[in-house]
């Protein structure tokens, strides 16, 4: 099998063990051991936290690096709308998609166009009354894959429709194929991403389907390229065709704003978007019939990859969509949703259970919670694991000891201490006098 690939990793070297990453991670999937943290693959979705949180710069995310489009004879950049609000004001979208294609690309399709014919799409589904309610928004990987490792009960919410950088990279190939009549094998689609969540979703997609993006470049990586071919662009060239609609789906609410119904519901924020799960599952959101739920505070403009500080990003945004085309872009690419919707299954991954078969399962339960009990409740993270909950957890998985915890230590150190006392105060019977 296939081994998962994540994008985000740790740099060893960096790492001074601090301890600061394993409180923000939203599944507990970082544990530090040795003065380092450790990773647990299973668990992390790649949401970036432990990216922004670390100030040793000691997590990183991989990605392909602008070298891979050398690769295919036939260049198409993809770039995510949150690219946009990365520059200053003074800069039309022409102008960046001028300056991003001028950097060695033959084509540039925006996903904000892509972001519109799902956006139809999802309006379609919305009326499909077979289709468990509220439905989830897939357009987020990190969330996705949040709900295939922590709330299984979820997985037939989530919408299953295509997102808009695989429909941007589909609809860009056989555009160019038909157009110039260039092989397909010979066209490559590169994604321009705010996160390595979506990095993750092209190697390792969750429909299991082969990604049609064939490549993922950080904005980060890419930031300083652009800004220095912004100061050559011509001035004349129309490349901008989103509407206002498409762009806005870099921003928290803007998926669920273009879909014409008052009952909708955008968080932001994966520690948001956990306690409203918990809310679905209570059942208690049932007026709701569609969920935006995004990772990163502000959307994908506050993704960890970006540059600029998510509140500028989102003024710029807002003068980009003003600028936008009013006419949608669904009257030209005219598709159902059905041309959209995946072909296999979201699985559940159940790494948060304790064992697999339901009664060990049960017995383990109750020796975590016997086991937090007697831990003093700080989750002070000295012992390396998230907090005290995690640590019992730890300890019931076989990963960890009672004497990781600093206090249990003391306690058993001083007992020990007191019985040596006691014991050097001894004397074997024979020798042993009355005082
Ligand atoms: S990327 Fe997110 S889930 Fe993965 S280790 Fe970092 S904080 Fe945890
Ligand atoms: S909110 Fe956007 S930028 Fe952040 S992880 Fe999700 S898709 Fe990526």
């Amino acid at each position: 099998m296939k081994e998962y690939f994540h994008s985000v990793n740790l740099d060893k070297d960096k790492c001074r063990g601090c301890t600061n990453c394993i409180k923000r991670c939203p599944t507990e999937a970082i544990r530090v051991r040795k003065s380092k943290a450790q990773i647990i693959n299973e668990r992390c979705i790649d949401c970036g936290e432990c990216i922004r949180v670390c100030p040793y710069h000691a997590k990183t995310a991989i990605n392909d690096g602008l070298d891979i489009i050398n690769n295919f004879k036939y260049k198409v950049v993809l770039p995510a709308p949150s690219l946009y609000g990365q520059f200053d004001k003074k800069y039309s979208r022409d102008n960046i998609l001028f300056a991003l294609k001028s950097i060695g690309f033959d084509y540039v399709f925006e996903v904000a166009k892509a972001a519109e014919i799902v956006s139809e799409a999802t309006r379609q589904l919305l009326k499909n009354n077979e289709i468990k309610k509220p439905m989830i928004s897939s357009a987020c990987p990190a969330v996705v894959r949040l709900i295939q490792v922590r709330f299984p009960g979820l997985i037939d919410n989530i919408v299953k429709l295509e997102s808009p950088m695989e429909v941007a990279a589909k609809i860009a190939k056989s555009e160019i194929h038909e157009k110039y009549n260039i092989p397909m094998d010979d066209i490559g689609a590169f994604f321009i991403s705010p996160c390595a969540a979506k990095a993750t979703s092209v190697k390792s997609p969750y429909e299991k389907q082969k990604s049609n993006v064939d490549g993922v470049i950080f904005i980060k990586d890419i930031y300083l390229k652009i800004l220095s071919a912004l100061n050559n662009v011509d001035n004349t060239k129309k490349l901008a065709e989103a509407g206002a609609d498409g762009i806005d789906w870099a921003n928290s609410g803007g998926e669920s704003g273009a879909l014409g119904t008052e009952k909708v519901l955008s968080v932001d924020g994966i520690h948001n978007v956990i306690k409203i799960f918990d809310e679905i599952e209570a059942d208690r959101l049932s007026d709701i019939e569609f969920v935006e739920a995004l990772s990163c505070t502000g959307g994908c403009l506050g993704g960890p990859l970006t540059l600029t500080n998510v509140f500028i990003a989102k003024t710029t945004q807002k003068k980009h969509m003003s600028e936008a085309s009013k006419k949608s872009i669904n009257g030209i690419y005219k598709r159902s949703y059905k041309d959209l919707v995946w072909t296999s299954n979201v699985e559940y991954k159940p790494v948060m259970k304790l064992d697999q078969n339901v009664s060990k399962a049960i017995e383990k339960l109750e020796m975590l919670e016997k086991l937090y009990e007697e831990l003093p409740g700080l989750d002070c993270g000295a012992c390396g694991s998230p907090n005290c909950r995690a640590l019992a957890e730890d300890i019931v998985r076989g990963t960890a000891n009672e004497t990781d915890c600093i206090f249990k230590l003391r306690e058993r150190i001083r007992g020990l201490a007191e019985e040596m006392v006691e014991l050097g105060g001894k004397m074997p019977p024979v020798m042993d006098r009355d005082k």
